[in-house]
């Protein structure tokens, strides 16, 4: 009998990204937990991970390539080979690329977030193909846009330095539910003596643990961060030094702000005067001080049409008050840019080929329903002929989910697909390719909340026929005749080719022995913005910004109404007059667990959350079976009626499997493909809808 500890990483779309120990003994694992030497994880994983070997050995792991023998969206497959499914798709691919490789389009996204199960081998594939590129909008653009524009780039607060603030604002995030660890530091600060506010339009479990909870209407937060602003100025508690050293454009953002009242913002927030001024005295007054205040805000924010401007009006708050100075002061969206990432050298962008009649074609994988609806249009390219989704499980996660679901019904679409479980996209693949779980290949992990790299070993063989993305993608060039050397890289090639050695951040990045000491830090400043060095073109915060300009947006903090309130579209809102938000599931990743049994008992079953004064307008009572309905579709959960979803605003935590519900639907049948202000993303909180109780089932 053989026991081994092997060093992994956890791949969901998470900031934490956690270092773990997998226990392994005579080839199967036993037993998975947290690092405990890991400064971030400090031996925690959250239920949804801790439940990782339930999902791993899931007797519904596919564990074979198969082919569809059924309708579309029925589900029905036979197995075959490899050999022949390989066979199929390059003959397919072949054909279609002989037309127009731009036809071919890969969708994936953070099914793992690893850079070499991600899109290393896979685009590097893609590249050389010549097929469209995609648009990776679904969930971070808005707010990275955003960001950038203030900031230059999305570097921020390091994680670990929470602890030491004494006041943080959370705001559009549940962290208990979705960063976990970074929860931790807010716990160890609240014991340290920090003041911690949510702003959220919702009562989440964090929300319920805060000092205070500012519950804005859905959308409404750049107006919020114009009004904190208003009286920091008003109020001078300013730090005219850190604005005059490091900044751009203060005079214009003091004119544009002075027309936001505290009057003006609680009316268009849905909040009263009081919560203005006492989170901007909070704020202003911990910072005059000299004590850190610190935001955490998260990508809830953005998920409106004015979502980046929201971001960006956030991101200037620290530097009016100087609050960058302390290692515990400033803002974290994401510490993604931290890392010197080679994303050149892995996917290999200059393998496509030049074609001056074919320019390159982007699609956005958020308007996936108009997109794959789309004929051949001099505007738009040609049809889409196929789809290759990875790490993605479109039909239930992007917007306008009948579209979606239409758009890969169609009879003349191939479609393949690489997984673990049977999916509702996989539902409507031709071709169903057998992919490794993390504990089965070879990866490397840089993250957005923290400033580790952490390496991830294969802790057991694959399972079944199962193999790595960057395997079948390897494969499949190596079956279309491709023989550039870059396609007979390993994994092992491809990990140490992620992270830039020649920058000092990532000097000592060594693959091989990062394999086996499992993580390092990356080597950055504790303060990142204490003396200015903003990576913008002014080197400065930048309140006033030329980019945006250059962008056709306005160059200054603004408010951008939703395009769904019943403040912005009063017509729309006399038909479905509730705004909806959809934020996750505690026990869920976006689509990754509802299939885990253990975790979908503790969720139970999909419902909407409604105000008492809401339901008993409608004649809803606790545990009705209700419709929630708008223009684009309808949903038919149990209502749970609490006071967490304030008056106006109805709750569907997310995101739950359709083949899984009762009804067969989830909560992107509501939501729609309108974008944002910038970033070209998603609008999954911008909605209105209508509920009634729900006829009894005939
Ligand atoms: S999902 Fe997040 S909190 Fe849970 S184990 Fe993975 S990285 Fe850690």
């Amino acid at each position: 009998m053989t026991t081994q500890i092997i060093r992994a990483a956890c791949p969901h779309d998470c900031p934490d990204t956690c270092a773990m120990l997998v226990t392994v003994r005579d080839g199967r694992a036993i037993e998975i937990k947290g690092d405990p030497t890991h400064p971030n994880t400090a031996g925690v994983l959250c239920t949804k991970v801790s439940r990782y070997l339930e999902r791993t050995y899931h007797p519904d792991r596919i564990l074979h390539p198969m082919r569809r023998i059924g309708r579309k969206g029925e589900g029905r497959f036979e197995r075959i080979s490899w050999d022949e499914a390989l066979s199929l798709i390059a003959g397919r691919l072949q054909k279609i690329a002989a037309r127009d490789a731009r036809a071919i389009l890969p969708y994936s996204y953070a099914g793992t977030m690893g850079m070499v199960q991600g899109e290393s081998m896979a685009m590097r594939f893609f590249n050389r193909i010549g097929a469209s590129r995609l648009d990776r909008t679904i969930c971070a653009s808005a707010g990275s846009v955003g960001y950038k524009y203030t900031i230059g780039a999305k570097i921020g607060t390091d994680t670990e330095q929470f602890e030491n603030a004494k006041l943080i604002l959370i705001w559009g995030g549940n962290p208990i539910a979705s960063n976990l660890h970074f929860w931790m530091k807010v716990q160890e600060a609240k014991r340290r003596g920090a003041i911690v506010v949510a702003i959220d339009p919702y009562r989440s479990l964090t929300a319920e643990k805060c000092h205070h909870h500012i519950a804005v209407l859905p959308g409404t937060d750049a107006s919020l961060a114009l009004g904190i602003m208003h009286v920091l100025v008003r109020d001078d508690l300013l730090d005219h030094d850190y604005i005059a050293d490091f900044t751009l454009g203060f005079e214009a953002l003091r004119e544009r702000v002075s027309e936001w009242t505290p009057q003006r913002v609680a009316a268009t927030c849905g909040i009263s005067v009081q919560e203005v001024e006492l989170l901007a005295r909070l704020y202003g007054e911990t910072a005059r001080r000299n004590e850190p205040v610190a935001i955490r805000v998260n990508y809830g924010v953005q998920r409106t049409h004015g979502g980046g401007m929201a971001v960006r009006n956030i991101t200037c708050l620290p530097a009016l008050v100087g609050a960058w100075r302390h290692p515990a002061g400033g803002v974290l969206l994401s510490s993604g840019d931290s890392f010197p990432k080679q994303v050149n050298q892995l996917e290999r962008p200059d393998l496509a080929p030049l074609d001056p009649q074919r320019p390159p074609r982007t699609i956005n994988m958020s308007t996936i329903g108009d997109d794959l609806l789309r004929e051949t249009a001099p505007a738009f390219g040609p049809k889409v002929d196929a789809v290759i989704v990875y790490n993605a499980n479109p039909v239930a996660v992007a917007p306008e989910s009948a579209k979606v679901a239409r758009g890969f019904a169609r009879d003349d679409l191939f479609t393949v697909v690489l997984e673990h479980f049977r999916t509702d996209t996989v539902d409507y693949a031709d071709i169903v390719l057998p992919a490794t779980t993390q504990l089965e290949h070879t990866d490397v992990h840089a993250t957005y909340g923290h400033l580790y790299i952490v390496a991830n070993n294969p802790a057991i063989a694959p399972l079944g026929e199962a193999l790595p993305n960057s395997e079948i993608f390897r494969r499949l060039a190596a079956r279309m005749g491709f023989d550039e050397t870059c396609f007979a890289d390993t994994d092992d090639d491809l990990a140490a080719q992620a992270f830039d050695p020649q920058d000092p951040k990532a000097s000592h990045f060594d693959w091989a022995h990062l394999k086996s000491s499992g993580w390092i830090k990356l080597q950055m400043p504790a303060a990142p913005f204490a003396q200015g060095g903003f990576p913008t073109p002014s080197g400065k915060c930048e309140f006033y910004c030329e980019r945006m300009v250059a962008a056709g947006l306005d160059p200054l903090p603004a408010y951008i109404p939703p395009y769904e309130s019943p403040a912005s579209a009063p017509e729309l809102a006399s038909m479905y007059p509730l705004a909806m938000i959809s934020p996750p599931q505690r026990n869920f990743l976006n689509t990754t667990f509802v299939n885990v049994q253990s975790l979908r008992d503790t969720e139970g079953e999909p419902h909407l959350e409604i105000h008492p004064l809401d339901a008993a307008g409608r004649g809803i009572t606790d545990g009705d079976i209700v419709r929630v309905f708008n223009q684009r579709g309808e949903m038919r959960v149990r209502a749970r009626l609490n006071d967490g979803a304030r008056q106006g605003l109805v709750v569907a935590l997310s995101i739950w499997w359709k083949k899984l519900a009762p009804d067969g639907r989830n909560a992107n049948e509501l939501t729609s493909q309108r974008l944002t202000d910038m970033g070209r993303a998603p609008t999954f909180y911008d909605v209105l809808v209508q509920v009634e109780k729900a006829a009894p089932s005939p």
